[in-house]
């Protein structure tokens, strides 16, 4: 998997060629500008959709593509429930995250991820109540990773348990469709690594992640042996043609 520079000079030049767009990403870059700009050239709402849904795996923290993923979604199922309350916290905790209203900052997005700890078990809900609560005084918690760094950081609970609790959070948003399928779940689902080994590797990521060592999960499974660097570099072109072959390329 080869990473581009952002902003990604064969996109810059390439804009508005979909064939050398789609070459690009056949070679096997992980491109999120290449991505951005089939959303924008493709008709079909679906393709529409589905190039965000490329996007927003690339880019987990950007707001404005997980927006517009969600918007697209809607464009395609317009009754999707969930992806309509997601984009509605989005807004809702944009529209607040410059306004200090305690009252709100009590309910922080990461509210799911809080309540998948507390019914684990690995906090209590005392302990995540005293967590938002002191968070009110400081920046707000505006994404899950925020909550689960702060909890790692005060000890409150391991990378195994956070790593666990992600996992059945990311099972539960590709179900409803308002998160789209990560690589490591790819990975799963094709048989290529155990549910367990990317458990361990999501840990992994982040105990390294808190010592500021960022490595992409793809990295973390090939250091652990788990996966060869030649048989993720497949996959993820697997994945990538598959996408072509839906559209009829
Ligand atoms: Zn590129």
């Amino acid at each position: 998997m080869k990473q581009c520079p952002n902003p990604c000079p064969v996109v810059a030049a390439n804009r508005n060629s979909m064939a050398a767009l789609r070459a690009h990403l056949l070679e096997g870059y992980q491109c999120l500008d290449a991505w951005l700009a089939l959303s924008q050239l493709v008709t079909d709402v679906r393709q529409r959709r589905d190039c965000l849904e490329r996007a927003a795996v690339l880019a987990p923290e950007n707001e404005d593509i997980q927006v517009a993923y969600l918007e697209a979604v809607l464009v395609v199922e317009p009754d999707n429930r969930a992806a309509i309350t997601r984009l509605n916290e989005i807004r809702t905790l944009r529209l607040l995250s410059d306004v200090k209203t305690s009252h709100f900052h009590e309910q922080p997005r990461a509210r799911l991820l809080g309540d998948i700890l507390v019914s684990m078990g690995a906090i209590s809900p005392a302990e995540l109540r005293e967590v938002l609560r002191t968070q009110q005084t400081g920046t707000p918690i505006t994404t899950d990773r925020r909550l689960g760094q702060l909890l790692l950081r005060q000890g409150l609970i391991t990378p195994s348990k956070l790593a666990h609790a992600l996992i059945i959070q990311q099972q539960e948003r590709s179900r409803l469709r308002i998160a789209p399928q990560v690589l490591g779940e790819y990975l799963v689902e094709q048989n290529y690594i155990t549910p367990q080994q990317l458990e361990l590797a999501l840990a992994e990521q982040l105990r390294l992640d808190q010592k500021n060592q960022r490595l992409s999960l793809g990295q973390i499974l090939v250091r652990l042996n788990m996966i060869s660097e030649s048989l993720i570099e497949r996959a993820a072109r697997e994945h990538d043609q598959a996408f072509w072959a839906k559209y009829g390329y």
